[in-house]
């Protein structure tokens, strides 16, 4: 067996979860009082005397979930984590990741200084010589040659600032975040069905469904605390259906596990909705009084292509499995679908998620508890940062930049002396370093907040040279990270533990992170560093905040979805689910219930045909190469890789490979191999496994020096423009000669 895998069921076996031991280390002896009006429980010894250590209660830092954990603080630094009982996202239970989320923290290479180049050498320097430098080359750009991009990793009120400043201050509407590489194909295809892009129901309501069908989606490493509502949900009686290419330690807890081929999404989910269709499964009801366009589906999905036996070809699933999947998932008194990059990240993403929205209307799965659809976020704070407006289509509570009535709106209400951003949407990530390499006169200057996209891009080695071609590059991150190689100023940021601040988890809720100990050195909030230097540009007026609250008051002011939230009820735990229309609104953990938010209330079935992916093996590169997260790392490891149980467990890249490829080309477990795309080259060990399809390749992209994107394809989506990351076509060789 993997060990990787060995070791994930030892942290991660469902009945220690259930039988609630918590997932949380390093808390012996650690706990005296807890913070403010939080009580001291769940420890023998709830009276020791002294306040020699608090308990500082905070969300964690990596995934989507919105895990709440108290960071324990002695003498004023942060020395280990506590299990934070109250939050119903995960009762007193954490991840592997979430237990180490302290231990990058007081890392000795944090940024504490300033850093300004020259020439080849970067110098420490401060922020009044920083500050002055960028001001200088922020006004020296016109608005259109500057590009911004924002952090998932940071606070909904750090975010906003940052659209404020890029649309206000820098007139600029190139603004985009990671959003666009991992669930923008979720905003754009879920707004179209149902005119909304987030999570329909919550984490705790996946137990009350009867049949959970988890598409494209490791939950069990990617996000083990909805993980842990799956198998809630299967000890009520609950059916759980998992799709996936791989066999994961996912599918490893499904009732009934279905591999397929990466990118062959809609073709399985047609196929299931003819199945449906043909044996009159459907919600005839919900479909006449809810939905418009059904015949259109119907038409399509009904095609002989779409045929469980026809699918079979283009999937790699048997029919049996197709025809039980359908039945289970649309006989089911309820059945929610989660789904997660699988899904999202290919070229046909849009039309991925179109699909999986038409089969929950299909079946009347939608705005009742124990339905949904459900696409699981990835950072911590993705769905905030779409929230406030990071994206360049839309301003805060994505209302559009086209709409003359939203763009008058912000233009007042923000207050500039001058005019804000042009009104036309601007590009997006990806579009972003396209055109640096192919027309690099149109971007030349660009302000990076915690983002690491000389990790995280595709087909790097092109980003690698785009990203020289910029005339003026300022990154602003806790550590020196790979892309700040290329900034001529480096700002160094607070991290999660040393400010406060609200995140927006995957399922709308929106909640406190709290400052825990001070930053190192100079190191400061993401959101006083912008705000300082908007005063040196001679915007003070429009940035005079003191506080992290009194940003949080502005976007209850201008975000319909945040309307109702205050302050304090972010701090509460749990938070508030939005959209929370007014004041005393208690938030809305399920969407839909009366209608959908299209225009007529109605949702809007799409019929889409499946389309191959851009690159498929051939006999140059035969070997389907995918990529994506383990449980032990975070995206591109600038916090995970400084965290020392997690690396103790895995610190180096690997390609899986599948058993008989292996053996047909005479590759031992743990053997050095070359892989090579039409994009790149990489040579790592090989982890020889069963859990993948013939013909099938999988290595995880959070190594920087063995980055899986040297070998990924830039190709998106033609709408969202998310990147095609879970297919492209390699080679694989030995290197030894024997
Ligand atoms: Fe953190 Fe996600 Fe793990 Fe929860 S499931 S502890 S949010 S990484």
């Amino acid at each position: 067996m993997n060990p990787v895998y060995q070791k994930v069921q030892k942290v991660l076996i469902p009945s220690e979860i259930l039988r609630g031991h918590h997932l949380c280390g390093s808390t012996k002896n650690h706990l005296v009082l807890q913070e403010g009006h939080y009580h001291s429980y769940g420890y023998e010894d709830n009276h020791l005397p002294e306040m020699e250590y608090k308990q500082v209660t905070t969300t964690c830092p990596y995934c989507g979930t919105g895990c709440s954990l108290n960071l324990v603080v002695t003498d004023n630094v942060i020395s280990g984590t506590a299990p934070h009982y109250r939050s119903p996202v995960n009762e007193g239970k954490l991840c592997p990741k979430g237990t180490y989320s302290w231990q990058f923290i007081n890392s000795r290479d944090r940024l504490k200084k300033p850093l300004i180049r020259k020439g080849d050498v970067f110098i420490e320097s401060d922020y009044a010589d920083a500050y002055a430098l960028i001001a200088e080359q922020f006004r020296y750009y016109r608005p259109d040659e500057i590009a911004v991009l924002s952090s998932a990793r940071c606070t909904n009120e750090e975010n906003y600032i940052m659209g404020k400043f890029a649309r206000g201050v820098l007139r600029t509407r190139h603004i985009d975040h990671c959003a666009r590489l991992c669930h923008s194909s979720t905003i754009a295809g879920l707004s179209m069905c149902f005119g909304n892009g987030a999570m329909t129901n919550s984490i705790p309501d996946i137990t009350e469904s009867g049949c959970i069908f988890c598409l494209g989606s490791n939950t069990f490493e990617q996000h083990p605390l909805v993980g842990r509502r799956i198998i809630q949900a299967q000890k009520k009686g609950a059916t759980f259906i998992y799709a996936d290419p791989r066999y994961t330690p996912t599918a490893r807890q499904a009732d009934l596990s279905i591999q397929f081929y990466s990118g062959g999404d809609v073709a399985l989910l047609n196929c299931m909705m003819g199945e449906i269709i043909r044996n009159e499964w459907t919600d005839a009801d919900f479909i006449r009084d809810h939905t418009r366009d059904y015949e259109n589906l119907r038409k399509v999905v009904l095609q002989r292509r779409y045929l469980p036996e026809n699918v079979r070809k283009t999937t790699g699933v048997p029919a049996e499995q197709l025809k039980a999947a359908a039945q289970l998932y649309s006989t089911a008194k309820t059945a929610t679908i989660l789904y997660s990059m699988g899904v999202t990240q290919h070229t046909v993403g849009v039309d991925n998620v179109k699909s999986v929205a038409n089969l929950a209307m299909l079946t009347g799965n939608i705005g009742k508890p124990g339905s949904g659809v459900n696409a699981l976020r990835g950072q911590n704070n993705v769905q905030g940062a779409c929230d406030m407006g990071c994206l360049p289509n839309v301003f805060p509570g994505y209302q559009k930049v086209t709409d003359g009535r939203v763009h008058k709106f912000f233009s007042d209400s923000w207050g500039f002396p001058g005019p804000i951003s042009d009104p036309r949407p601007g590009y997006e990530i990806t579009t972003m370093f396209r055109l640096l390499l192919d027309r690099p006169w149109e971007i030349k200057c660009m302000y990076l907040m915690g983002e690491n996209p000389l990790v995280s891009e595709p087909d790097l080695n092109s980003v690698e040279d785009a990203i020289q071609n910029l005339e003026f590059l300022v990154v602003q991150d806790i550590f020196f990270t790979e892309t700040c190689r290329y900034a001529d100023v480096v700002l160094p940021a607070a991290c999660y533990a040393e400010k406060n601040g609200t995140q927006t988890n995957t399922e709308r809720r929106v909640q406190r992170i709290r400052k825990a100990q001070e930053p190192p050195g100079e190191a400061k909030p993401d959101w006083q560093i912008i705000c300082e230097l908007a005063d040196i540009m001679g915007y003070g007026d429009q940035f005079p905040y003191q506080s992290e609250e009194e940003i949080f008051q502005e976007i209850s002011s201008t975000v319909p979805q945040y309307a109702g939230i205050t302050w304090n009820q972010t701090g509460q735990p749990g938070g508030v689910q939005w959209p929370c229309p007014e004041r005393g609104h208690p938030g809305t953990p399920i969407l839909y219930t009366d209608r959908f938010e299209t225009p007529d209330g109605r949702g809007i079935f799409h019929a889409v045909e499946y389309k191959a992916p851009h690159e498929m093996p051939d006999e140059s590169y035969p070997f389907l190469f995918t990529t994506g997260r383990i449980i032990w790392h975070w995206q591109t490891g600038t916090m995970t890789r400084r965290s020392k149980n997690l690396t103790d467990e895995v610190n180096e890249a690997y390609i899986e490979l599948n058993a008989d490829d292996a053996r047909e080309m005479g590759i031992r477990e743990g053997e050095i191999v070359r892989i090579t795309s039409r994009r790149g080259e990489l040579t790592c060990p090989a982890r020889v496994v069963k859990n993948i399809m013939k013909g099938v390749t999988f290595m995880p992209f959070h190594f920087a020096e063995c980055a899986a994107n040297r070998l990924t394809s830039d190709a998106y989506d033609p709408v969202a423009k998310i990147p095609e990351y879970k297919v492209c076509a390699v080679r694989v060789e030995r290197i030894r000669g024997d």
